[in-house]
């Protein structure tokens, strides 16, 4: 099973990512943590840093790049989950290139539809648990008191806006390049996560599992 997580941000991507690596067991690969985690190990080239900081998309290359060196690692080859990439046409064109040379085939697109209204407010009120990962939302799915808060540096309000304008200005184009190819399954993205992840598996239970396809 390969799948792509699209949305913006704030659209629940990291939440619903979590679920659908769990239902198939595959990793989930998310260029955000990957670049988070380069960052908290001080080897994140500076200049990238302060592109990420400020809400702006890292050079196409840089992400290819990382993914290459990922899909490489022996967990991805009975399939993976994609969070946060490809959020351009050529990182999308650059995937493409590169699971052709492994043989393997995109399973599914699956689009979290939010309207831009409710995305700010889930932003600015999300917090991830420094020791477990989780993400939590003060007001509708409050943290445990003993977890350690972190607040993302890009989810402050000057730089959330900054991010929604460089979803609708380079990602959404990939909708109807999906779209076109027949993969994409679009999945309302507003209420209570245990619906929406039951949306998503309405929507993937229509893809034949990896493999079935490619036998005939
Ligand atoms: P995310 O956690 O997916 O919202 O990513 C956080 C930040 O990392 C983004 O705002 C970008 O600065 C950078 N980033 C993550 N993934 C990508 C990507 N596929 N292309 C370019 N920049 C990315």
């Amino acid at each position: 099973m390969i799948v792509i997580l699209v949305g913006p941000p704030g659209s629940g991507k990291g939440t619903q990512a979590e679920f659908i690596c769990k239902r198939f067991g595959i990793p989930q690969i998310s260029t955000g943590d990957m670049l988070r985690a380069a960052k908290r190990a001080g080897t994140l080239d500076p200049k990238y840093l302060a592109i990420m900081d400020s809400g702006g998309l890292l050079p196409d290359e840089a992400i290819l790049g990382l993914i290459e060196r990922r899909l490489e690692e022996a967990d991805t080859k009975a399939g993976f989950l994609l969070d946060g990439f490809p959020r351009t046409v050529p990182q999308a064109d650059g995937l493409a290139a590169l699971l052709a040379t492994r043989g393997v085939a995109l399973d599914a697109v699956v689009q979290l539809d939010v309207p831009r209204d409710l995305l700010e407010e889930r932003l600015v009120n999300r917090r991830t648990d420094r020791k477990s990962g989780r993400i939590y939302h003060l007001v509708y799915n409050p943290p445990p008191a003993d977890a350690d808060l972190e607040h993302r540096e890009d989810d402050k309000p000057a730089t959330v806006a900054r991010r929604q304008d460089a979803y609708e200005a380079q990602t959404a184009a990939l909708l109807p390049y999906y779209d076109a190819k027949g993969l994409l399954r679009r999945v309302d993205g507003v209420g209570a996560a245990a619906d929406i992840t039951q949306r998503i598996e309405r929507a993937l239970g229509s893809v034949p599992a990896s493999g079935e396809e490619k036998a005939t």
